[in-house]
């Protein structure tokens, strides 16, 4: 049997995680230690962009040409290639940047292939590359925090349709102990985001969720609400593996309650060995812990590359 074609190396890739407070941009040959690295804080995207583009002019001259950039995006954006407005983002409250070009500065300065993808699926992407999922074709990376977002990773590349996933703002059933707190969401009140984000959680217990004890009845609420999340997007995708990240995420009393609450919830059906026992095989903490911002850009760089290549 011979083996199949293999893309050539890449080598170095330039990535752009880009944030509503900084843009973190680094140049590297994947996961591997980044080679160069420029914190820029964010302002006008006129200077934000042209201080990301120096970076990387000066990173080449130090280290060589980037094969290929990849930017990993607060949002929204617009995604679709054939969009006129591809690469933009489109309805922010973050002033001045409505309708802002996050990959033209790069794709004009460099002529090189340029991906832009949300954050979320940058972070996903990464994980399916080169961490938790690795050896699986669909992977979903949920992120828990400040927001909730979604991604669907399918052999490697990011899930699209009309934009990207927005998973956060699926409806889910109340807690049956948490039936009259109204949620934190401006569009939908208590969808998924306005019940189980950090700001739904300071808004319902008080306190940072992170500062909670880990007998706090709030694992088990937001345990809960996140695992019909796990529980919707089993039976919509069927995916091999479900990797949870973000700041909320980090405490470990609310992965123990997700695992805890999921086979309740699907009561038995559908059926498959990675749905049974621990979980610990079916939802996964991140491997790349906080360097998946970064490699996340990286990756979608190393996606643009292999698009350019076939
Ligand atoms: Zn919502």
């Amino acid at each position: 049997m011979s083996a199949r074609p293999r893309p050539p190396d890449p080598g170095l890739l330039g990535g752009v995680e880009a944030g509503g407070t900084k843009f973190v941009c680094v140049v590297g040959c994947g996961p591997g230690p980044v080679l160069a690295e420029a914190r820029i804080a964010t302002t006008t995207p006129a200077e934000t962009l042209g201080r990301a583009v120096e970076f990387f002019r000066s990173a080449e001259r130090m280290h060589g040409t980037c094969a290929a950039f990849g930017i990993a995006s607060f949002g929204p954006l617009d995604l679709d290639p054939a969009s006129p407005t591809w690469g933009r983002l489109t309805r922010t409250p973050k002033p001045g940047w409505e309708g802002a070009n996050l990959a033209a500065p790069l794709r004009d300065a460099f002529g090189a292939p340029v991906a832009i993808d949300t954050d979320v699926n940058g972070a996903g992407l990464a994980e399916a590359l080169w961490g938790a999922g690795r050896d699986v074709a669909c992977l979903v990376y949920v992120t828990v925090g400040t927001g909730i977002g979604g991604g669907v990773i399918y052999r490697q590349a990011p899930l699209h349709g009309l934009s990207h996933p927005e998973m956060g703002h699926i409806r889910v059933p109340r807690h049956p102990g948490d039936t009259t707190f109204a949620g934190v969401c401006p569009f939908h009140g208590d969808c998924l985001e306005g019940l189980a984000s950090g700001p739904a959680g300071l808004a319902r217990w008080g306190a940072p969720l992170e500062t909670l004890r880990a007998d706090h009845p709030a694992w088990d609420v937001l345990g809960f609400y996140l695992a019909h999340l796990c529980a919707a997007a089993t039976m919509m995708l069927s995916p091999h593996m479900i990797v949870m990240g973000g700041g909320v995420m980090k405490s470990p009393p609310l992965l123990a309650s997700v695992r805890s609450w999921l086979p309740r919830i699907l009561a038995g059906y559908p059926r498959s060995p990675r749905l049974e026992g621990s979980l610990d095989e079916y939802i996964q903490p991140p491997t790349l812990g906080d360097r998946a911002g970064a490699l996340g850009a990286l990756a979608l760089a190393a996606e643009a590359f292999k698009r350019a290549s076939r």
